[in-house]
């Protein structure tokens, strides 16, 4: 991978290679799902794949088989809620070494399933195998949006306001924390970090409202870092992005972390990931209306953050009005233990992007 210069540009190789989509195919490599239109339906499906394999995404020290299940389920779903779909299926492709017990499986097929019955979807198939030593686990999840409500990447004109649902930077605190700390001890500290680290939250129900809404011009999860999955929208959309840092709405377990690690919570909320909140772009004067709408119907808090510009730069501000580069950031935040994304760090949750 290294050679190739990273995961991204593996991505636009295999992009390249592959082509074109067409046929039924009406959104390929480059979304957080592909959108398939085939023929005679009034639906388009939704269709998003992730793999997690152990000691890269997980140790298994840490998770507990059930929300092992969980998590694989909700980085799936969150993918689906990011286009505006409603999840339908879910396929499960799994690895399991000869050292796994009984239960382990039993637990983590529980957890899975409970995740896709609390969001609506089935477990209709898969695959299993026995693996040598790690535990390696696709989800493939298919979901349904109506045509004209499925909400790309590329949607985002200057002047749109930048929303986020909930808090961020939870999770990559929980994830420094339990790198440091282990299970028990990362739990002492931050509880709330921790979970959100080993159960996010898939915004299904906020990602579908926001489908509902013409003014919702773009949509995206955020799976690896504000900034950057910003970044990601931003050129999808061909525009730039300025950021009110003291906007953004950091989480407590990233505040207590912080406070711990002597870190900057804020790093953790703008370059740590997996938080699997929404990153919404809507048209400036229906903000408001989009912000209560999703807040009244789902209770979770919707935050604005910024502006889309013209350019190519995210940009972000501090409380003093200075205007930073986002690919400039670290600089910005040294002394601060930037936001782990380590070697259990995802590095990309989306189909094939
Ligand atoms: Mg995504």
């Amino acid at each position: 991978l290294r050679a190739i210069g990273g995961e991204f540009a593996l991505i636009d190789r295999i992009r390249q290679r592959v082509g074109a989509s067409g046929g039924a195919v009406l959104l390929g490599i480059g979304d957080d799902a592909a959108l398939l239109g085939p023929s005679g339906t009034a639906s388009n499906l939704v269709v998003t794949t992730d793999l997690l394999i152990e000691d890269v995404h997980f140790r298994r020290s840490w998770c507990e088989p059930y929300l092992l299940g969980r998590k694989a389920a909700a980085v799936n779903l969150s993918d689906i809620a990011a286009m505006g779909g409603i999840p339908t299926a879910t396929f499960l492709s799994i690895a399991l070494p000869t050292n796994l017990t009984v239960e382990f499986v039993d637990d983590l097929i529980q957890g899975l399933d409970d995740c896709c019955k609390e969001f609506g979807s089935q477990i209709a198939g898969g695959d299993t195998n026995a693996a040598p030593d790690r535990l390696v686990i696709s989800v493939t999840q298919i979901g349904t949006v109506f045509p004209t409500k499925a909400k790309r990447r590329t949607g985002a004109r200057y002047g749109d306001r930048i929303l986020v649902t909930g808090r961020l930077g939870d999770a990559s605190a929980g994830l420094a924390l339990l790198e440091k700390f282990g299970l028990a001890g990362a739990e002492k500290i931050a509880a709330t970090a921790v979970r959100r680290q080993l159960s996010p939250t898939p915004r299904v129900a906020e990602g579908r409202i926001a489908g509902e809404l013409g003014a919702v011009r773009a949509m995206m999860d955020l799976s690896d870092g504000l900034l950057g999955d910003l970044g990601k929208l931003c050129s999808a959309s061909r525009t730039g992005a300025v950021v009110q840092m003291e906007a953004v709405p950091v989480g407590q377990g990233a505040k207590k972390t912080a406070a711990k690690l002597g870190a900057n919570p804020l790093s953790y909320a703008l370059y740590g990931g997996e938080d699997y909140e929404l990153l919404i772009i809507v048209m400036a004067e229906a903000a408001q209306d989009v912000m209560v709408e999703i807040e009244k119907s789902t209770g979770t808090a919707v935050t604005d953050i910024g502006e889309i510009v013209a350019g190519d730069t995210v940009w972000y501000v501090d409380a003093a009005g200075q205007r930073f580069a986002a690919s400039a950031g670290w600089d910005h935040f040294a002394g601060g233990e930037p936001a782990s994304t380590g070697t259990t760090g995802r590095a990309e949750d989306d189909t094939i992007e």
